[in-house]
């Protein structure tokens, strides 16, 4: 399918602007020179989706916006969705919502009673939201036993009269996951204007809406690049599933062909570390390399993990020097402005008391 035809059939599904695009994909110079330069590490190109600017930015403003189009288009006077505690996607939805003037209920998992009020949980109360906290249950798994509050909080919503439109975690259903057909579309208008093929695309996967989109993009575009999603947490197994179903699903929206093969949403599992939401020392590192050569903030959760797998790649020599490989940065920096992050990243770098 050209482009022209896929942007097309995007322009015809209901759709609200709340993302700045086309945003920037620059060039990592320093970073590639701290990886051995062009005689050890591939170019480095980096996609700025964490200046996707809705709510200080993200992946999830792309899947916003489809997603709060499709909610006003059904008469919704609410959104209701759900994540871990520091979730980007909850901030985003929040944001989103004051945005298009709409009510928003936050379903929240976390470990304590009462979370520290900082990072993205402090942009949540900033931007209005209701917040419920349910307990988390695994580690190892992004969500806990949220539902029944989802149920219960519509329910409460309806009987007063309310129109709530549910969001999944991480937005990630066929609605959302157009987002990254859409970034697709942009992305290989960049490159194509840069002149550049790039073999390969790092980017970190949790709920798998990303990766639906991208997958699904590159199949109707043609595209040559190989995808290398980065599990953050587990359940490989089921989650592929999701991400075929959400493909499946959002290509019927678009009219378009559905054939992805199944191998194509497999993600490379060993970064996960203790689990969702645990620094591993590889994130720790590539956080600080980062920070240091191209001034650009990453999280533990999610864009540091990929970042580390990718220097990891490099290091050992996975990718040719000569290839052009994309990251993409898809956002979670304010849960970088934590306590909790700011105590794993001292101790990591061994920063000491501040000079006096
Ligand atoms: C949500 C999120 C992801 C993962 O996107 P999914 O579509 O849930 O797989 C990656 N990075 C950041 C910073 C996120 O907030």
């Amino acid at each position: 399918m050209t482009a022209d035809d896929l942007t097309r059939r995007l322009a015809a599904l209901p759709r609200t602007p709340l993302a700045a695009l086309p945003t920037p994909l620059e060039d990592a110079v320093r970073l590639r020179e701290a990886l051995g330069g062009p005689a050890r590490c591939p170019r480095l190109l980096i996609k700025r989706d964490d200046l996707t600017a809705l709510g200080l930015g993200g992946n999830k403003a792309r899947k916003l916006e489809f997603l709060f189009g499709d909610a006003i288009a059904a008469g919704a006077t609410s959104v209701i969705t759900t994540g871990a505690v520091q979730s980007n996607h909850a901030r985003m939805t929040a944001a989103a919502a004051v945005r298009c003037g709409l009510d928003v209920d936050l379903v929240l998992t976390a470990a304590e009673d009462t979370p520290p009020l900082d990072g993205n949980l402090l942009l949540d109360r900033l931007f209005g939201a209701r917040i419920h906290v349910v307990p988390s249950v695994d580690p190892m798994l992004a969500v806990g036993h949220d539902e029944a509050v989802v149920v219960a909080v519509a329910d409460g919503l309806r009987q007063r009269g309310g129109r709530p439109y549910v969001i999944p975690v991480g937005g990630s259903s066929a609605v959302g996951a157009i987002g990254y057909v859409a970034g697709t579309v942009e992305l290989a208008a960049q490159l194509a204007a840069m002149g550049v093929e790039p073999q390969r695309l790092y980017y970190a996967s949790g709920s798998r809406g990303t990766q639906a989109g991208l997958t699904l993009g590159r199949h109707l575009l043609g595209l040559s690049y190989e995808l290398h999603g980065i599990a953050v947490s587990a359940g490989e197994a089921e989650k592929i599933e999701r991400a075929r179903r959400v493909a499946r699903e959002a290509a019927a929206r678009l009219d378009a062909d559905d054939t992805v093969g199944g191998a194509a949403f497999l993600t490379h599992q060993d970064s996960i570390g203790d689990g969702y939401g645990v620094p591993t020392p590889q994130a720790l590192e590539a956080l600080l390399l980062v920070a240091r050569t191209e001034a650009l903030v990453l999280d533990l959760t999610y864009t540091a993990k990929a970042m580390g797998a990718l220097i990891g790649h490099v290091r050992r020599g996975l990718i040719p020097p000569s290839d052009t490989v994309v990251f993409l940065h898809t956002g979670g920096s304010p849960a970088t402005l934590t306590a909790a992050a700011a105590a794993r990243l001292a101790s990591a770098a061994g920063w000491q008391d501040l000079p006096r």
